[in-house]
């Protein structure tokens, strides 16, 4: 479906300054720069991480005078919905957004009996290349600024919400945001410095963030290992995946080009410095695609590498291709796919084949093209 196209050409440009750009200390200045006194960026920052509230004429504690100032030097309206369509059940809910520059994105909110989980985009676009994945045959655009990648999760959590007091919560769901996959749009670790500030605010507790537990977040990368051992030296606690899919270069460097930089063993002793500095389990993310990286021999060759570079400490997840434009690629059969995941428990390493979402609503993973 295409939307009349109501903007001018867009401008690509720096996102404006927003409130959930800053730190402690550009916030404590901003706050001075307008002549506020400092509790007043308290006050801010409990209402938009606390209450979810972005818009500074529906903060009731600021006096009326103030809003229009620290609307126009705060909180400028970063993001706009295009559009936001929904399948499985309205289960699932995908929604496209507009920057300010007339930049496009996508996220992605998925409902579970036991969690919410929203996949977010890092960058409009991805530089990456995959052959396989759509956001990747569209190039980059630009880097997401830390505010517009926290707006997605801030949108998501007042969509899960309003559900709830408003009574229309799904019985036996919970109303709120518990989970946040970095496996929208882009790739987070390109992006590194943003990225990090956003995560640090998802997990920091209110006022300071919007206080999600850290094991709930995944930061998921084609397998940039300096910005990997990087991340696990922040000793944030958030879950790692690595978008591995071959187990050997050969296969790898045609799937993922990145690893011509930084290959199998690299990107492999990367993830085992990650999971023995923060104890956490890695993730290893594998797009099953038949005919191309399903054969039995490459199950029995990524579950002998995994254990022997992680031990117990990775987890695999078997992704069924999505199909997208232009590929000729498909998934595994079924057959396959069972034989695949057999493979790689037989050599001591977990392994399940991951529920996709959104597929008709080109929502899943690797379908994310952001067509305005
Ligand atoms: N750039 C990061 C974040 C994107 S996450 C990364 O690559 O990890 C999106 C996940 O979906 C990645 O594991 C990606 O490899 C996978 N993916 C991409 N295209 C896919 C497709 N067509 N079908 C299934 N999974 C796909």
């Amino acid at each position: 479906m295409k939307l009349p196209l109501v903007f001018e050409a867009p401008q690509r440009g720096k996102p404006p300054r927003h409130f959930a750009d800053l730190d402690d200390d550009a916030r404590r200045a901003a706050v001075a720069e307008l002549g506020l006194p400092a509790f007043r960026g308290k006050q801010l920052a409990n209402q938009y991480f606390g209450r979810l509230i972005a818009d500074p004429q529906s903060m009731t504690d600021l006096p009326a005078a103030m809003r229009d100032t620290v609307a126009d030097a705060l909180f400028p309206q970063l993001l706009n919905v295009v559009r936001s369509i929904e399948c499985d059940d309205a289960e699932t809910r995908k929604t496209l957004w507009r920057a300010v520059d007339g930049t496009t994105f996508e996220s992605v909110l998925m409902r579970y009996p036991q969690r919410n989980t929203v996949c977010i985009s890092s960058q409009a676009g991805c530089g990456m290349a995959c052959p396989f994945c759509a956001t990747g045959q569209g190039g980059l655009t630009r880097n997401l600024s830390t505010a517009e990648i926290l707006e997605q999760v801030r949108a998501a959590s007042v969509v899960l919400r309003d559900e709830q007091f408003g009574g229309m919560a799904r019985s036996a769901r919970v109303g709120r945001l518990s989970n946040i996959v970095f496996m929208g749009m882009g790739e987070p670790l390109a992006n590194y410095n943003r990225v990090l500030a956003a995560v640090k605010r998802i997990i920091a507790p209110p006022p300071q963030g919007f206080g999600i537990s850290a094991r709930s977040v995944t930061v998921s990368t084609v397998g940039l290992a300096p910005a990997i051992r990087k991340l696990a030296d922040e000793r944030l606690g958030v879950t790692l995946a690595l978008s591995l899919h071959a187990p050997d270069d050969e296969l790898r460097d045609t799937l993922v080009p990145v690893n011509n930089r930084w290959n199998v063993g690299e990107a492999l002793d990367a993830a085992r410095y990650y999971a023995d500095v923060t104890g956490r389990r890695v993730s290893i993310e594998y797009a099953l695609i038949r005919d191309i990286n399903d054969q039995a021999w490459r199950g029995d060759l990524l579950g002998k590498k995994l254990h022997g570079a992680l031990g117990p400490l990775v987890h695999v997840n078997v992704i069924p291709l999505n199909p997208t434009p232009g590929s000729k690629w498909d998934a595994s059969p079924k057959p396959a796919e069972r034989e695949f995941v057999k493979r790689v428990r037989e050599r001591g390493v977990s392994c399940t084949v991951r529920d996709t979402r959104g597929r008709e609503i080109a929502a899943a993973c690797g379908q994310l093209a952001a067509e305005g």
